[in-house]
């Protein structure tokens, strides 16, 4: 069955920026067939569906490019704490997860997202207690209960507080384990090609807390089954002396000491790059999570992202966690990626378009996703429809403007390989209500 999706502001995110004020999206199956303004092909077709937009934006889906869903179950925690200070207060809290929580908060994670206008998650998991199976499974699950695209990882930490590493012992795995398990998950989990719905990504957890080792034969791993590789780099001050203490070098200098700075690596936050790491990070063709609102909330810094663009990173957005960044919304991260170039570079640092266009394009390229992150014929019909009729888009003329400096924190639909995720302002395929009660009910288990 053809639909059209009619009577919206399309702003595709072509390499033109192609926007049509009056414009249509026309769907056959999974994927977009046209794009257009003006004049409706409706004449011309027969057997298709017609869905009023009402004058909403249509937008491809946001691609979210770094989040621990997990952490739905531990928000507003170690409300001033640092990064190491922080992580160190929620480990042990974190180690009471198991898959039948990870199911409830990703599948609260998720529809948070999706009424964020979020079609596709990375997700990065690297909590993995003794004995808990099923972990990675049960967010899978969740994703497939919701209908949105799920780039799940398997994380990992080896690098114990008793070696020197920031968690506690009770926590790491031994290599063996997460290597065979990575394996596993690989074969039982991973789709390649256009349209993939659940990918799997490599991500051993941070410098701090995986050994040299871990990070070179994961880099293999990956390689092999041709996965990406994954983790978080120069989050802050603290990492970098940490880094420089034990390995006599900054964190991304020891990074690509084994092997990791490449093009089918990307790595969450990069805040703390010298001039020439930003320069090495783009000859490379590495990419980049920004994550602005956690990196504020913790105190980080601010990465240097119009210096990365410029050198050619790939760089898409990240909301991070719910422990860092309470809120789980992505459309919000857009106009925090705005608001932080500003502050950081000026005002025309960074235009409403641009700092949408890496929450699109810009996530797509980190994800190596060349089907999603723009409403183009052959692409995944994944779109986000935005309403314009509330009080927050009163005055706006530029709605694309509007959507990103004043915008609503709720999708109108939601639209995930030609399917709806969203319809009317409520999950398709779910309880919005159910999903939120049985998230507190586990979430009363990692209370204090
Ligand atoms: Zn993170």
């Amino acid at each position: 069955m053809r639909k059209l999706y009619a009577n919206g502001w399309v702003v595709t995110m072509d390499d033109a920026g192609t926007e049509h004020p009056n414009g249509w999206v026309l769907v056959d199956g999974a994927e977009i067939v046209a794009v257009g303004g003006g004049e409706e092909p409706g004449e011309r077709l027969s057997g298709y569906h017609r869905i009023d937009c009402s004058g909403g934006v249509i937008a491809p889906g946001l691609v979210n490019t770094h989040h621990h869903l997990y952490q739905t179950l531990t928000r507003a925690r170690a409300q001033e704490a640092d990064l190491f200070t922080w992580l160190r207060e929620l480990y042990p809290i974190w180690q009471r997860i198991d898959a039948e929580a990870e199911h409830a908060a990703a599948r609260a994670g998720l529809a948070e997202l999706a009424f964020s206008g979020c079609t596709t998650v990375f997700d990065h998991h690297y909590v993995f207690p003794e004995g808990r199976t099923g972990i990675i499974e049960a967010e899978v699950q969740a994703a497939r209960e919701l209908g949105v695209r799920l780039v799940a990882s398997r994380g990992s930490m080896d690098l114990g507080a008793s070696q020197g590493g920031l968690p506690p012992d009770s926590l790491v795995e031994s290599l063996d384990a997460i290597l065979a398990d990575t394996e596993r998950l690989h074969g039982a989990l991973h789709e390649d090609g256009p349209g993939a719905r659940i990918q799997l990504v490599v991500a051993p957890c941070s410098p701090f807390s995986v050994t040299s080792r871990l990070l070179e034969e994961s880099a293999a791993l990956a390689r092999r089954l041709g996965l990406q590789l994954h983790t978080h780099l120069a989050e802050t001050v603290e990492e970098e002396a940490y880094c420089r203490e034990l390995h006599g070098c900054s964190p991304v200098e020891y990074l690509e000491r084994l092997g990791w700075l490449a093009d089918d690596v990307w790595c969450a936050h990069c805040v703390h790059l010298s001039r020439d790491e930003v320069e090495r990070f783009g000859a490379t063709g590495m990419g980049v999570a920004h994550c602005p609102t956690s990196n504020l909330r913790l105190g980080a810094g601010v990465a240097p992202v119009r210096a990365l663009l410029e050198a050619g990173a790939r760089v898409g957005l990240g909301v991070d966690g719910s422990a860092s960044n309470e809120r789980g919304d992505l459309l919000a991260e857009v106009k925090q990626a705005l608001l932080v170039a500003r502050g950081y570079d000026g005002s025309a640092a960074m235009t409403v378009r641009d700092a949408l266009r890496l929450a699109t394009r810009g996530g797509a390229a980190v994800l190596r996703r060349d089907d999603i992150g723009s409403l183009e014929a052959g692409k995944q019909a994944d779109l986000a429809i935005w309403p314009t009729d509330g009080l927050e888009f009163g005055g706006a003329e530029d709605l694309v403007a509007g959507l990103v400096l004043s915008g609503p924190h709720r999708v109108d639909r939601l639209v995930v390989a030609g399917e709806d995720v969203v319809r009317a302002g409520a999950l398709a395929h779910a309880d919005e209500h159910e999903i939120a009660a049985t998230h507190r009910a586990h979430a009363r288990r990692f209370a204090v």
